[in-house]
Protein backbone atom coordinates (compact mmCIF):
# COMPACT_ATOMS: atom_id res chain seq x y z
CA UNK A 1 0.00 0.00 0.00
CA UNK A 2 1.13 3.48 -0.99
CA UNK A 3 -0.54 6.40 0.11
CA UNK A 4 0.05 10.00 -0.37
CA UNK A 5 0.65 13.14 -1.40
CA UNK A 6 -2.69 13.38 -0.96
CA UNK A 7 -5.13 12.43 2.06
CA UNK A 8 -7.97 9.66 2.73
CA UNK A 9 -10.97 10.84 4.62
CA UNK A 10 -14.04 8.69 5.90
CA UNK A 11 -17.34 9.52 6.49
CA UNK A 12 -19.59 7.19 8.27
CA UNK A 13 -22.78 7.77 9.50
CA UNK A 14 -26.46 5.43 9.95
CA UNK A 15 -27.91 5.06 6.75
CA UNK A 16 -30.58 8.13 6.24
CA UNK A 17 -28.24 10.39 8.21
CA UNK A 18 -27.41 12.65 4.71
CA UNK A 19 -24.06 11.58 3.76
CA UNK A 20 -24.49 11.40 -0.06
CA UNK A 21 -26.33 14.60 0.54
CA UNK A 22 -23.64 16.09 2.60
CA UNK A 23 -20.77 14.85 0.05
CA UNK A 24 -22.74 15.75 -2.91
CA UNK A 25 -22.59 19.44 -1.34
CA UNK A 26 -18.81 19.20 0.14
CA UNK A 27 -17.97 18.65 -3.73
CA UNK A 28 -19.22 20.82 -4.57
CA UNK A 29 -17.56 23.24 -1.83
CA UNK A 30 -13.83 21.33 -2.27
CA UNK A 31 -12.51 19.80 -5.80
CA UNK A 32 -10.22 18.40 -4.31
CA UNK A 33 -12.49 15.69 -2.49
CA UNK A 34 -13.09 12.75 -4.57
CA UNK A 35 -15.65 9.33 -3.27
CA UNK A 36 -14.37 6.45 -3.70
CA UNK A 37 -17.11 4.22 -5.73
CA UNK A 38 -17.39 1.16 -3.41
CA UNK A 39 -17.94 -2.46 -4.52
CA UNK A 40 -21.57 -3.59 -3.57
CA UNK A 41 -23.56 -7.11 -3.77
CA UNK A 42 -26.91 -5.24 -3.09
CA UNK A 43 -28.94 -4.32 -6.04
CA UNK A 44 -28.98 -0.34 -7.08
CA UNK A 45 -31.89 1.28 -6.31
CA UNK A 46 -34.08 3.47 -8.50
CA UNK A 47 -31.67 6.19 -10.02
CA UNK A 48 -28.16 4.64 -8.53
CA UNK A 49 -25.51 3.80 -11.73
CA UNK A 50 -22.94 1.68 -11.99
CA UNK A 51 -19.69 2.77 -11.67
CA UNK A 52 -20.90 6.05 -10.36
CA UNK A 53 -23.18 5.28 -6.75
CA UNK A 54 -21.49 1.85 -6.55
CA UNK A 55 -19.47 -0.71 -8.49
CA UNK A 56 -22.78 -3.14 -8.32
CA UNK A 57 -20.89 -7.15 -8.44
CA UNK A 58 -22.38 -10.35 -8.12
CA UNK A 59 -21.12 -12.39 -4.58
CA UNK A 60 -18.70 -14.52 -6.86
CA UNK A 61 -17.37 -11.44 -8.46
CA UNK A 62 -17.31 -9.89 -5.05
CA UNK A 63 -15.74 -12.79 -3.88
CA UNK A 64 -12.88 -13.53 -6.28
CA UNK A 65 -12.03 -9.39 -5.63
CA UNK A 66 -11.66 -10.03 -2.08
CA UNK A 67 -9.50 -13.08 -2.70
CA UNK A 68 -7.17 -11.36 -5.10
CA UNK A 69 -6.67 -8.60 -2.07
CA UNK A 70 -8.34 -5.84 -4.54
CA UNK A 71 -9.89 -4.58 -1.43
CA UNK A 72 -8.73 -1.92 1.85
CA UNK A 73 -11.06 -3.49 3.76
CA UNK A 74 -14.96 -5.39 3.04
CA UNK A 75 -17.58 -5.77 5.13
CA UNK A 76 -21.15 -7.26 5.53
CA UNK A 77 -24.02 -5.17 6.11
CA UNK A 78 -27.27 -6.43 6.24
CA UNK A 79 -27.32 -9.04 3.75
CA UNK A 80 -24.65 -7.76 1.09
CA UNK A 81 -21.00 -7.07 0.66
CA UNK A 82 -19.43 -3.74 0.82
CA UNK A 83 -15.76 -3.22 -0.04
CA UNK A 84 -13.26 -0.59 -0.91
CA UNK A 85 -11.19 -0.75 -3.60
CA UNK A 86 -7.70 -0.40 -3.40
CA UNK A 87 -6.46 1.15 -6.32
CA UNK A 88 -9.32 3.81 -6.33
CA UNK A 89 -7.41 5.15 -2.45
CA UNK A 90 -3.87 4.60 -4.35
CA UNK A 91 -4.49 6.55 -7.41
CA UNK A 92 -6.44 9.43 -5.71
CA UNK A 93 -3.93 9.84 -2.90
CA UNK A 94 -1.14 10.13 -6.05
CA UNK A 95 -3.17 12.33 -7.67
CA UNK A 96 -3.06 14.74 -4.51
CA UNK A 97 -6.47 14.21 -4.02
CA UNK A 98 -8.75 13.28 -1.12
CA UNK A 99 -9.82 9.88 -1.52
CA UNK A 100 -13.08 10.19 0.96
CA UNK A 101 -14.49 6.46 2.03
CA UNK A 102 -18.04 6.44 2.86
CA UNK A 103 -18.34 3.41 5.19
CA UNK A 104 -19.84 1.54 7.66
CA UNK A 105 -18.10 1.58 11.62
CA UNK A 106 -16.86 -1.82 11.41
CA UNK A 107 -15.02 -0.86 8.27
CA UNK A 108 -13.93 2.48 8.97
CA UNK A 109 -12.36 0.95 12.01
CA UNK A 110 -10.59 -1.64 10.34
CA UNK A 111 -8.93 1.18 7.64
CA UNK A 112 -8.09 3.63 10.91
CA UNK A 113 -6.02 0.06 12.18
CA UNK A 114 -4.22 0.28 9.17
CA UNK A 115 -3.89 3.66 8.48
CA UNK A 116 -3.88 5.58 11.91
CA UNK A 117 -3.46 9.14 9.80
CA UNK A 118 -6.63 8.65 7.79
CA UNK A 119 -8.92 11.86 8.83
CA UNK A 120 -12.02 9.67 9.82
CA UNK A 121 -15.83 11.76 10.61
CA UNK A 122 -19.12 10.50 12.00
CA UNK A 123 -22.19 12.27 10.58
CA UNK A 124 -25.00 12.14 13.30
CA UNK A 125 -28.59 13.02 12.73
CA UNK A 126 -30.08 16.34 14.97
CA UNK A 127 -32.06 13.50 16.67
CA UNK A 128 -32.94 9.73 16.30
CA UNK A 129 -36.67 10.79 15.22
CA UNK A 130 -35.38 12.89 12.52
CA UNK A 131 -33.49 10.25 11.17
CA UNK A 132 -36.02 8.08 10.71
CA UNK A 133 -38.23 10.54 9.30
CA UNK A 134 -35.00 11.02 6.58
CA UNK A 135 -35.27 7.38 5.92
CA UNK A 136 -38.89 7.18 4.93
CA UNK A 137 -38.72 10.22 3.34
CA UNK A 138 -36.47 9.20 1.12
CA UNK A 139 -38.49 6.34 0.76
CA UNK A 140 -36.17 3.77 -0.83
CA UNK A 141 -36.37 1.20 1.47
CA UNK A 142 -39.23 -1.93 2.67
CA UNK A 143 -41.03 -1.40 6.31
CA UNK A 144 -39.06 -4.72 7.00
CA UNK A 145 -35.41 -2.85 5.46
CA UNK A 146 -36.28 0.37 7.28
CA UNK A 147 -36.51 -1.38 10.58
CA UNK A 148 -33.31 -3.51 10.07
CA UNK A 149 -32.02 0.10 9.08
CA UNK A 150 -32.88 1.65 12.59
CA UNK A 151 -32.03 -1.09 15.07
CA UNK A 152 -28.07 -0.85 13.02
CA UNK A 153 -28.67 2.80 13.27
CA UNK A 154 -28.86 2.58 17.31
CA UNK A 155 -25.29 0.27 17.14
CA UNK A 156 -23.99 3.04 15.08
CA UNK A 157 -24.89 5.84 16.99
CA UNK A 158 -23.07 3.87 20.11
CA UNK A 159 -19.47 3.81 18.14
CA UNK A 160 -19.66 7.46 17.20
CA UNK A 161 -17.10 8.41 19.67
CA UNK A 162 -14.26 6.07 18.56
CA UNK A 163 -14.29 8.55 15.35
CA UNK A 164 -11.72 11.81 15.39
CA UNK A 165 -14.92 14.05 14.52
CA UNK A 166 -18.21 14.11 15.00
CA UNK A 167 -20.56 16.56 12.85
CA UNK A 168 -24.36 16.93 12.91
CA UNK A 169 -26.32 17.45 9.82
CA UNK A 170 -28.85 19.36 10.95
CA UNK A 171 -28.35 22.42 8.52
CA UNK A 172 -27.12 21.13 5.22
CA UNK A 173 -24.65 24.59 4.83
CA UNK A 174 -23.66 24.76 8.18
CA UNK A 175 -22.49 20.86 7.98
CA UNK A 176 -20.13 21.46 5.08
CA UNK A 177 -18.77 24.51 6.36
CA UNK A 178 -17.81 22.47 9.54
CA UNK A 179 -16.52 19.41 7.45
CA UNK A 180 -14.02 22.14 5.41
CA UNK A 181 -13.06 23.55 8.61
CA UNK A 182 -11.80 20.10 10.13
CA UNK A 183 -10.37 19.02 6.65
CA UNK A 184 -8.18 22.38 6.60
CA UNK A 185 -7.23 21.76 10.19
P1 LIG B 1 -27.37 8.54 3.47
O1 LIG B 1 -26.47 8.71 2.27
O2 LIG B 1 -26.67 8.83 4.77
O3 LIG B 1 -28.08 7.21 3.52
P2 LIG B 1 -29.05 10.52 2.10
O4 LIG B 1 -28.05 11.52 1.64
O5 LIG B 1 -29.65 9.58 1.09
O6 LIG B 1 -28.50 9.68 3.37
O7 LIG B 1 -30.20 11.37 2.82
C1 LIG B 1 -31.35 10.74 3.38
C2 LIG B 1 -32.53 11.70 3.27
O8 LIG B 1 -32.33 12.83 4.15
C3 LIG B 1 -32.71 12.29 1.86
O9 LIG B 1 -34.08 12.32 1.56
C4 LIG B 1 -32.11 13.69 1.99
O10 LIG B 1 -32.72 14.58 1.09
C5 LIG B 1 -32.42 14.06 3.45
N1 LIG B 1 -31.43 15.01 4.01
C6 LIG B 1 -30.08 14.93 3.93
N2 LIG B 1 -29.47 15.96 4.57
C7 LIG B 1 -30.48 16.71 5.10
C8 LIG B 1 -30.52 17.92 5.88
N3 LIG B 1 -29.40 18.55 6.28
N4 LIG B 1 -31.73 18.40 6.22
C9 LIG B 1 -32.87 17.78 5.85
N5 LIG B 1 -32.91 16.63 5.10
C10 LIG B 1 -31.73 16.10 4.73
P1 LIG C 1 -26.24 1.67 1.40
O1 LIG C 1 -26.78 0.30 1.08
O2 LIG C 1 -27.22 2.50 2.19
O3 LIG C 1 -25.71 2.38 0.18
O4 LIG C 1 -24.97 1.42 2.35
C1 LIG C 1 -25.09 0.70 3.52
C2 LIG C 1 -23.89 0.97 4.41
O5 LIG C 1 -22.70 0.43 3.82
C3 LIG C 1 -23.61 2.45 4.62
O6 LIG C 1 -23.31 2.65 6.00
C4 LIG C 1 -22.41 2.71 3.75
O7 LIG C 1 -21.65 3.78 4.25
C5 LIG C 1 -21.68 1.39 3.90
N1 LIG C 1 -20.68 1.17 2.85
C6 LIG C 1 -20.73 1.57 1.55
N2 LIG C 1 -19.62 1.19 0.91
C7 LIG C 1 -18.84 0.55 1.81
C8 LIG C 1 -17.54 -0.05 1.76
O8 LIG C 1 -16.85 -0.08 0.74
N3 LIG C 1 -17.08 -0.63 2.90
C9 LIG C 1 -17.78 -0.62 4.05
N4 LIG C 1 -17.22 -1.20 5.13
N5 LIG C 1 -18.99 -0.05 4.15
C10 LIG C 1 -19.51 0.53 3.05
Amino acid sequence: MSFGPGRLAILSGPSGVGKDTVLEQWQKVNTQIVRVVAATTRLPREGEVDGVDYHFLTEPAFRVMAEEGGFLEHKQYGSSWYGTPLDQVEDLTKQGKVALLKIEVQGAAEVRALIPEVLSIFLLPPSFEELERRIRDRGTESEDQIQKRLSRAKEELAEADTYAYRVVNDDLMRCVEELERILNG
